[in-house]
This record gives structure tokens, sequence and C-alpha cells, in this order.
């Protein structure tokens, strides 16, 4: 990190930097990130688009490819986003009643999944996390209950809304009613 490089980012959000002193690219808002790299120098100048933009707006294809378009990595939301959909999923497909294999396994994923999560700060915070609450995993509501719960930690965080945990199979296995 260099003596010019921003402590913060547009929205106030602490700017992260890796060990070789580049923003860090999984740890930032795509828009900390650019204005980090000197990409942008305020919002107005963003050319950030939304996966719904993105839609509308037909996004440039990379050349040589007809339906692979010039997708950005993820940032910090965007990962957030799919890696809590691909936990709770698995979440939501794990046994009612798991074998000792079953149980060793999970455990043995979320470990592995808290030290190669890309955001090296979440990751600290999410080991911490699982270190202080082990995973529960006896069965599918318990460990539903268990990874709502580490959701809601992060949520209280970010100052987010906590979710009912009560809900979680809803919102990832069954569906709501109407
Ligand atoms: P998300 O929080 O991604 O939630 C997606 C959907 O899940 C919501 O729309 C809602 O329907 C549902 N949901 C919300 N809460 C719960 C819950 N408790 N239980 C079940 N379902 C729920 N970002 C940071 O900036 N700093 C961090 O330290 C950080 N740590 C993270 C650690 C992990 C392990 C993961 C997977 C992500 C982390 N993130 C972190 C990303 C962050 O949690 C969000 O994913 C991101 O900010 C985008 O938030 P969102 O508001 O779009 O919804």
């Amino acid at each position: 990190m260099s003596n010019m490089a921003p402590t913060e980012g547009l929205d106030g959000r602490k700017i992260v930097y890796d060990e070789d002193g580049k923003p860090c690219r999984s740890c930032n808002t795509l828009l900390d990130f650019k204005f980090a790299t000197g990409k942008i120098t305020s919002k107005m100048n963003s050319p950030i688009q939304t996966p719904t933009e993105s839609k509308d707006n037909a996004m440039p294809m990379i050349p040589g490819h007809k339906t692979h378009a010039k997708v950005d990595p993820p940032d910090v939301e965007k990962l957030g986003r799919s890696s809590w959909d691909l936990l709770h999923s698995i979440t939501a497909r794990y046994p009612v009643k798991p074998t000792e294999q079953n149980k060793s396994e999970m455990k043995q994923f979320l470990t592995l999944f808290s030290h190669v999560y890309p955001c090296s700060w979440c990751a600290r915070d999410f080991e911490k996390f699982i270190a202080k609450h082990a995973p529960k995993v006896n069965s599918r509501d318990e460990l539903g209950r268990w990874m709502c719960e580490a959701h809601n930690e992060v949520n209280a965080k970010l100052m987010k809304e906590q979710f009912d945990c009560n809900l979680w199979d809803k919102r990832w296995k069954d569906g709501w009613d109407e």
C-alpha cells in the first residue's frame, strides 16, 4: 500500500489491501476497488454495471466468444451472495439423520471453507465464529439454524437486518406458501 493509497472508499468503508500492497479484489466492493486502483474518482464516473443492468444493456463479449460476456471478477458483495446461496443450499440438502461420516465431512468442509474463503478479513471472522460456535451437524434442522446464526453474525457486523432463523427452511429448502 503506497502513501497515496486511499484508506477509505466512496461509501466510507475501509479499503482492504493485500500483503503485496494492492487493493484486495474480493475484500472490497467493486466501487471501492476501482476507486483504490485510480480507475474512478467519484460515484459519478463509475461505469459499474449491476447484474440487472448488464442484461438490459448488452455487455461486450470476450473476443472469440459468442456467449461469454466480459463480466468482472466478483467483489465482496457478489462473492458473499453466491457463497451464502451455496452454503444454505448445501445445508438444505444435508441429511435429516446424518451418518457419522456425513457429520465429519460437513465439519471438515466448513473448517476448510473458512480457511480458503477469498475475502481474507471475512474468512478470519468466519474462522473465529466456527472456533467459538462449533458447527451443529446432528440434523438438517440443527445445521440450518447454525448456518442462519453464522449469517446473522455477519449481518450484525454489517448492520443489516437479522433474519428469523425459524424461517431458514422456507427461504432455502421448501419455498414460501403463497
Ligand atoms: P446476503 O447477506 O448475501 O444474503 C443473501 C440472502 O440470504 C438475503 O437476501 C436473504 O434472503 C438471506 N439471508 C439473509 N440473512 C440470512 C440468515 N441469517 N440466514 C438465512 N438466510 C439469510 N461481507 C463483508 O462486507 N464483511 C464480512 O466480514 C463478510 N463476511 C462474510 C463471511 C461469509 C462466510 C460469507 C459467505 C459472506 C461474507 N460477507 C461479508 C458478505 C455478506 O455477508 C453479504 O453476502 C454481502 O454484503 C451481500 O449482502 P446482501 O445484502 O446482498 O445479502
